[in-house]
């Protein structure tokens, strides 16, 4: 699709486009930013979380409270930094009182998860919980059923593997959760080390039929009126 340096040309410009989004009008007046998502532009791994809060809302940043510095232990026990990875979340603004994201807020705002899934182009997106995971695959099965078990599905123009884990912040209480999420985790790094899945052929151009030329003396003459201009 182009350069990396262009593709982050163009998520800079979706990125302007979200600041000024009004798409959800409650989530667009309580927010204090817009969350749109940080890390690496051309990263291979890209996490997607559900939606931002308080914290998030004030810094303009994802994943910067307690499920954040989580996600920040949990990359550096397999040896990576956010700044190798792509965060983001399905939903850009927060929810008020921390609500879940509702069906209209998320089709609203997917455009710009799927252009940022288009732009970044990474190989690895591992969705962090019910909601992501639910909108990423197109279906209901809930991450209980799928976590730590990756697939090669498509989104939009790219293959991806898709690997659904728990959210972070489900396994902050609860040390059981913690042992899978952890478990799960281990397995990031085989899956970045597998070649990249195969990409569909990209779609062929339409091709216009070139308008057939009239001679000037067989045509109907036109005047402006005719057409419509004044
Ligand atoms: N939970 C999320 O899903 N996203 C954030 O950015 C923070 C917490």
């Amino acid at each position: 699709m182009g350069t990396a340096a262009e593709r982050r040309e163009e998520l800079k410009a979706v990125w302007r486009q979200a600041q000024a989004c009004t798409r959800c009008p409650q989530l667009a007046a309580a927010r204090q930013t817009v969350v749109f998502g940080s890390g690496n532009a051309d990263a291979d791994l890209m996490f997607v979380g559900e939606a931002p809060g308080a914290n998030e809302d004030k810094h303009g940043l994802p994943f910067v409270g307690q499920a954040g510095r989580l996600l920040d232990t949990l990359l550096e026990e397999i040896g990576l930094q956010r700044t190798d990875t792509f965060i983001c979340n399905v939903l850009k603004c927060r929810p008020p009182g921390n609500r879940d994201p509702l069906p209209q807020e998320i089709d609203a705002c997917q455009d710009y998860l799927f252009r940022q899934l288009e732009l970044i182009e990474p190989r690895v997106v591992c969705t962090l919980g019910n909601f992501s995971t639910k909108l990423l695959r197109g279906d209901p099965t809930g991450i209980t059923r799928l976590h730590g078990r990756e697939e090669v599905r498509r989104i939009g123009p790219r293959r991806v593997r898709l690997y659904p884990i728990y959210h972070p912040a489900a396994a902050l209480y609860t040390p059981k959760m913690l042992e899978l999420l952890r478990d799960d985790f281990r397995r990031l790094p085989g899956l970045l080390a597998l070649d990249p899945p195969e990409q569909p052929e990209p779609e062929p151009e339409l091709v216009v039929p070139e308008p057939e030329i009239v001679e000037e003396t067989e045509r109907e003459p036109e005047s402006a009126a005719q057409l419509g201009l004044f």
